[in-house]
């Protein structure tokens, strides 16, 4: 057994989960596909778990956000989107044209990086910051490059 399948076993024990093949599986499509949708995942790991459907990997995703071992980012007018980089507060660069989603350390490190006004009486636990514009790519071509499906 390889040493990544036996980290990512031990993290689901960690936070009370049985280490079931889909949630390893699942573990590791994210950890080789970042900001990844429940479809792609499935897409990713049928070929591994033939029996599996994309109900069972939006469960298996529910249960791994939950427990903090992804993190859940949903950009508007995007379907959700899972990630393996957690617990470092970072935050997500968009491209309004293809969509495409890049990480961008926090500068502070630790939630909540921005605070709101001293009045609102919100203990504020969470500041989820994305960043909207161009990628390199669509700014090169602005006109007729057209949707790129790069995930
Ligand atoms: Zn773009
Ligand atoms: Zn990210």
């Amino acid at each position: 057994m390889d040493d990544a399948i036996s980290r990512y076993k031990q993290e689901l024990r960690g936070v009370g989960l049985r280490a079931t093949s889909g949630r390893v599986a699942v573990l590791r499509a994210l950890e080789n596909s970042p900001h990844a949708t429940a479809e792609t995942v499935f897409t990713l790991i049928r070929g591994d778990l033939p029996g599996t459907s994309t109900q069972a990997v939006y469960m298996v995703l529910n249960d791994l956000t939950r427990t903090g071992l992804i993190r859940r980012f949903e950009p508007a007018g995007s379907a959700a989107l899972y990630e393996r980089r957690i617990g470092d507060n970072h935050h997500h660069l968009v491209c309004d044209e293809c969509g495409v989603v890049r990480d961008v350390d926090c500068v502070v490190g630790r939630a909540p990086c921005l605070t709101p006004p001293d009045d609102t009486g919100f203990r504020v636990r969470e500041a989820e910051v994305t960043f909207w514009g161009l990628c390199e790519r669509c700014q090169a071509n602005p006109v007729d490059a057209g949707p790129v499906f790069s995930g």
